[in-house]
């Protein structure tokens, strides 16, 4: 992380963040850096190892570098050659040069996996922060005071209160109400990703990320090192238990693809909508607050910029009035950013995985052309980045 800034002096404020994902180290960093101490309440034991690819562009990109964790994170990217569609067959019918991506992105554009993000930021952690792992928000006793009582016992007292635990966000779910008023499913997509060890995949495919889109189905399988391949499946109108069935029938890819699945994330593909974003001294950020889906391709990056957004409007509180005041004037500011980009994730359905015969030639169409240097950049636009089709 960046140097710190001067620290002034005063009461030392508290946060109480629960979620150690992305956005909630990113905040938890920045804000021990302006000399707040921080408690990071994590319900996993520890770090997890599982995880999917993420396309890193965009606001969370400058945010990033602004806050120093660029060299930490180009360390842990992947470089992949040539994005290539397969069909049915195993065989190729497209190849896209990521160069074209990264040159048409002025090279501020990476590829990483979701765990190597989180791995990051932990590792650029300040003093101040206190980490809790394996523990979790039992009941909120003063949503106001952002006093709480965690599963283990322990009770806490911070100036604010922050839910960055996910789309399923256990704060919102205590002081706003139950995810079905919050979690919104779209186009009956279904998202499933997995890491799995296959030295002889991870081989095959070489520096490359082959992907296939059929109607109502897409796959991508990339390598992350010589014996690990990650997968990924967007699926429509597919019931969870039957995830892998789909995949497995999809053809060559598909049946390579799942050999080795370890630690696989299913879940419908779904936005989080709330409003407003702040109550007393309680406030949702990242995938809490508005999760924009994979379809947007930029969840990650906004987590990171969103949560450096709310630590600079708390930088220079001292009293409950100022926390007040700067969680307010988060909301103002962050949220057309966020609705923005919702809007263009629920566009993009469609795109993902094609539903008609017409979508679908379209789509490969672009894939084909996508070997044109303009194209790529459009396609890669299109697509949210380039471990995703849409
Ligand atoms: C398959 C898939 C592909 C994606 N691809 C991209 C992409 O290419 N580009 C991109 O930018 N984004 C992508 N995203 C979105 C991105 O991963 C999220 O938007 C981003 O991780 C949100 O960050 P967050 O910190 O809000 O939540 P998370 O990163 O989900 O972190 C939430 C944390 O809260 C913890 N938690 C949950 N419940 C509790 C509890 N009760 N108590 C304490 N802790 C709790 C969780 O364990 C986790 O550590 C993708 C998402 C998926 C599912």
């Amino acid at each position: 992380m960046a140097p710190p800034r001067l620290r002034r002096y005063g009461r030392r404020m508290h946060a109480i963040i629960s979620g150690a994902g992305v956005a909630g180290l990113t905040l938890a960093g920045r804000l021990a850096l302006d000399g707040w101490s921080v408690d990071v309440i994590e319900r996993a034991a520890a770090p997890r190892s599982a995880g999917y690819l993420i396309d890193f562009f965009g606001p969370g990109f400058d945010a990033a570098e602004r806050l120093g964790l660029l060299p930490a994170l180009r360390e842990r990217a992947h470089a992949y050659r040539e994005v290539r569609t397969v069909d049915a067959s195993g065989r190729v019918r497209s190849r896209m040069p990521v160069a074209l991506v990264e040159q048409a992105a002025a090279g501020r554009y990476l590829t990483i996996l979701r765990p190597q993000i989180v791995e990051a930021l932990l590792a650029g952690l300040p003093d101040g922060v206190r980490m809790r792992w394996g523990t979790q928000i039992e009941t909120v006793h003063d949503g106001a005071r952002g006093s709480v009582l965690l599963s283990d016992g322990e009770r806490l007292e911070g100036d604010v209160l922050v839910g960055a635990d996910g789309v399923r966000s256990r704060v919102r779910r205590l002081l706003w109400g139950p995810d079905e008023q919050f979690v919104r499913p779209i186009g009956g997509l279904l998202a499933a990703a997995w890491i799995g060890e296959d030295r002889e995949l991870a081989a095959d495919l070489g520096g490359h990320v082959a992907m296939q889109v059929e109607l109502d189905r897409q796959l991508l399988a990339a390598p992350v090192s010589e014996t690990e391949v990650t997968g990924f499946a967007v699926l429509r109108g597919v019931e969870h238990q039957d995830a892998r069935a789909a995949v497995v029938g999809m053809g060559v890819l598909g049946r390579r693809a799942v050999r080795s699945v370890r630690e696989p994330y299913i879940d419908a593909v779904a936005q989080t909508v709330v409003e407003p974003w702040v109550r007393g001294r309680a406030v949702l950020v990242g995938d809490a607050a508005g999760a924009v889906s994979l379809l947007a391709g930029q969840g990650a990056s906004l987590a990171i910029a969103g949560a450096e957004r709310l630590a600079e409007e708390l930088a220079f509180a001292r009293h409950p009035s100022d926390v007040t005041a700067g969680l307010a004037a988060f909301e103002r500011e962050w949220r057309p950013v966020v609705e923005r980009e919702q809007a263009r994730g629920r566009r993009n359905a469609n795109a993902f995985a094609p539903h008609t015969r017409i979508e679908l030639e379209a789509q490969r169409a672009l894939w084909r052309a996508a070997a044109i240097p303009g194209v790529a950049a459009l396609v890669a636009r299109a697509a949210g980045g380039v471990t995703k089709a849409g």
